[in-house]
């Protein structure tokens, strides 16, 4: 059987992911780094809508909890394998570089960039054997543009940008694609203390978007339709910046 799975899929946009490729038809895996009540209540979205999900804690910044996790799910699914890959787990942690401190910095830097190194490193040989796989990188607007107070964020999202080109180079003669989609200000508990109202102002669409507008576009590129879509980064912002 082919497996989704989703990091950071305890809340927000990770969430309504695991909700739209189990809707899709994929048996989900839900990550998260804490937050088990989250990720319950994902498996039970997951369910209602008829899907199957199994939640695979992990914190994707440590390498050995990564490796293990994933190596103790291959050994109990011998005739599986993880198909799809969402790296979507992340965390905002904003000040300007002037006050920055150096945990800031690479606390960030280990979520995002090095997160999806460990992960996506695991995973690529099953999808190239397989000669099958999605690989979708959850990156941001800051990443693109960059955004004041935000530059151990905007760097990290800009590694993975590159990352996702280099990668879908690498993998593409095997069926293996690798996308990113970058979203403006979408509503999470991630922009939970921003002030939506004065924002989306500068918003042509005039709001924030929906975790389930990124879901879509997210189940559409690991869909066999987006097959001759790679290295691609997709904005999904209501127009704020293209
Ligand atoms: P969110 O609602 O705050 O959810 C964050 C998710 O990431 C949770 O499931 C959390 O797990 C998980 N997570 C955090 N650190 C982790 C770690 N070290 N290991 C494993 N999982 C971890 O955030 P969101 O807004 O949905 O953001 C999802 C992604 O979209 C992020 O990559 C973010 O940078 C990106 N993004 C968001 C926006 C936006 O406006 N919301 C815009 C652009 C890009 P727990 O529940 O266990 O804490």
């Amino acid at each position: 059987m082919k497996y989704a799975l989703v990091t950071g899929g305890s809340r927000g946009i990770g969430r309504a992911v695991c909700v739209e490729l189990a809707r899709k038809g994929f048996p989900v895996l839900i990550n998260y780094a804490s937050n088990e009540a989250a990720a319950l209540e994902t498996r039970r979205m997951v369910e209602e809508e008829g899907g199957q999900a199994e939640l695979l804690p992990f914190n994707v910044a440590e390498v050995e909890a990564v490796d293990a996790a994933l190596m103790e799910w291959s050994d109990r699914h011998p005739e599986d394998y993880i198909a799809v890959l969402v790296n979507n787990a992340g965390v905002r942690n904003d000040t300007m570089m002037m006050w920055m401190q150096n945990e800031q910095w690479h606390q960030v830097l280990d979520i995002h960039l090095n997160g999806f190194f460990y992960v996506t490193r695991r995973l690529l040989k099953d999808m190239l054997t397989q000669r099958y796989g999605r690989i979708v990188n959850v990156v941001s607007l800051s990443g693109i543009k960059g955004l004041p107070g935000q530059t151990n964020y905007s760097a990290a999202k800009a590694g993975i940008i590159g990352a996702t080109k280099a990668l879908a180079q690498e993998v593409g003669k095997r069926g293996v694609t690798v996308n990113a989609v970058a979203p403006g200000f979408i509503a999470t508990d991630m922009t939970r203390d921003l002030d939506e109202k004065a924002l989306k102002e500068m918003i042509p669409l005039n709001r924030f978007g929906k975790p389930e507008e990124v879901a879509d576009l997210v189940a559409f590129l690991a869909s066999d339709k987006a097959a001759y879509i790679t290295g691609e980064v997709i904005s999904i912002n209501g127009g704020l910046y293209t």
